[in-house]
């Protein structure tokens, strides 16, 4: 039930007040009037009007407190009200809120040279873009255009951003609506042991029969074709698929054997959620152009980028670049990154992620994979997990069929409600929930929240065979 006002206590123990009744209202009646919301079927849905935010928590208009397990959409690495992101923005707002691109200006140069520091040796130079979509759809026309070839070879289960060709590049159903819109992808299949297309029996054989598959794809598709390819370093909304041992080396290759662009997508796992700078680093490979976004600066301000090899920049050196965007680094986004940085390097941001990933969700994980009858499988890295729901353990068929809306999806969504009911905001994606929250998230929420998502599993059990 409402209340006139609703308190919530920060971490700090500092009490918030809000007008709970009048406020929510007015947020609900908008919302439902006026905004048009992502991937929705717009009278089907209820958004939860949110009041406050911090730390790793967020707090619904009645005072309700979510421990964040999605770091909103697995963006809000370093969390809520962040004090030295906010107070940096504050600050270049005072200073110089917005400068064109084509303008030397300290913050964006700032911000390109770390992250030249931490990339890859031989990537000095940075396209910044507003977002990890148009990255990609950046890093492709890169390829193409030093290439002088066309096509992009992309993974079925993969997720690339909702723009032009970041959408055709896009392995999963959510390109459906929008296939052909750039007719220059052709999907293969990447490793997925738990569901393997090439029926292995070990990782070495997952990842050898993968890379035998993508050669044969470039084979039959024609080399001299195939500009790029693009591959989540690891696999993000469609099922944090760690890459077996070889497979990314081997994709380099591949590239070289062939004189194809490796675009590693890292929108999604760059800037810490492996506990890595970049995902590359963590699986030995050094990809021409890495796209990045959502970690670079927790989205406080929009931003993204791609990272580019000195071989594909010389390419430019002369010709020009045909691409640009009115808010390429801009001052506040980059601003923020900037100080996204001192905030890494001053609280041990990857050291700590390494750590509770290794030493409290993996163990706490696994042992669900043995108590749950519905847990088929846990995988993940760092902060970075999925706990792959389904039906039955033998016959491995997931909790709710691929793709499933309505009442199919009703397995989940009951989970999800046990989730919420205990003040955890799971990610839950078809068949699985991931494990994904803040970085700065402390020992005792990660705790917490994982016991909650331990008992909400339990009701996951109810719908299993
Ligand atoms: N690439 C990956 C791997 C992503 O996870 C996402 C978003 O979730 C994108 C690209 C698209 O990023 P954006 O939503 O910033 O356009």
């Amino acid at each position: 039930t409402l209340t006139d006002t609703a308190q919530f206590t920060d971490r700090h123990g500092a009490v918030h007040t809000l007008p709970a009744a009048e406020a929510e209202a007015q947020v609900r009646a908008d919302d439902r009037a006026h905004v048009f919301h992502s991937w929705s079927a717009q009278g089907l849905i209820d958004p939860v009007p949110v009041a406050a935010g911090e730390g790793s928590t967020f707090w619904d208009y009645e005072g309700n407190a979510y421990l964040d397990f999605s770091s909103q959409l697995v963006n809000l690495n370093l969390g809520h009200q962040q004090p030295d992101l906010v107070a940096a923005i504050q600050q270049q707002a005072g200073r110089l809120a917005t400068i064109q691109p084509s303008i030397a200006n300290d913050v964006r140069g700032e911000l390109a040279r770390l992250i030249a520091e931490v990339a890859p040796d031989g990537m000095e130079k940075v396209f910044f873009t507003n977002g990890g979509a148009d990255a990609n759809e950046y890093a492709v026309r890169m390829a193409r255009t030093v290439t002088g070839r066309r096509k992009v070879l992309s993974m079925y289960r993969s997720y690339h951003g909702s723009t032009a060709t970041a959408i055709s590049l896009t392995g999963d159903p959510r390109r459906w609506a929008n296939d052909g819109v750039d007719n220059g992808t052709v999907r293969f299949f990447g490793p997925y042991m738990y569901r393997s297309a090439f029926h292995s029996s070990t990782l070495a054989e997952e990842s050898q029969r993968a890379l035998e598959h993508l050669e044969q794809t470039i084979q039959l598709e024609g080399p001299n074709t195939i500009a790029a390819i693009i591959i989540e370093t690891v696999v993000g909304t469609n099922g944090v698929l760690i890459p077996p041992p070889g497979y990314l080396p081997g994709v380099r290759e591949l590239c070289d054997r062939y004189g194809i662009v490796y675009i590693a997508d890292e929108v999604m796992v760059g800037f810490g959620r492996l506990g890595e700078w970049f995902g590359v680093d963590a699986f030995d490979v050094t990809p021409d152009l890495i796209t990045f976004a959502k970690g670079v600066n927790s989205g406080y301000v929009p931003l993204g980028g791609v990272v580019i090899s000195d071989r594909i920049a010389a390419a430019f050196d002369t010709v020009p670049f045909a691409g640009g965007l009115t808010y390429s680094g801009h001052p506040l986004a980059c601003a923020a990154g900037v100080a996204t940085f001192e905030v890494f390097r001053r609280d041990g941001i990857l050291e700590r992620v390494r750590d509770l990933g290794s030493r409290i969700v993996e163990p706490t994980l696994r042992a669900w994979a043995e108590t749950h009858p519905s847990v088929g499988e846990v995988r993940g890295q760092g902060l970075f997990w999925a706990v792959e729901l389904v039906r039955s353990k033998e016959t491995r068929e997931p909790l709710v069929p691929f793709n499933a809306g309505g009442a199919d999806a009703a397995p989940m969504g009951a989970f999800a409600a046990a989730a919420k009911k205990g003040g955890v905001w799971p990610f839950t994606h078809f068949n699985r929930t991931h494990v994904a929250p803040p970085l700065v998230i402390t020992e005792d929420e990660l705790v917490r929240g994982l016991a909650v998502i331990d008992e909400a599993l339990t009701v996951a059990d109810g719908y299993t065979v």
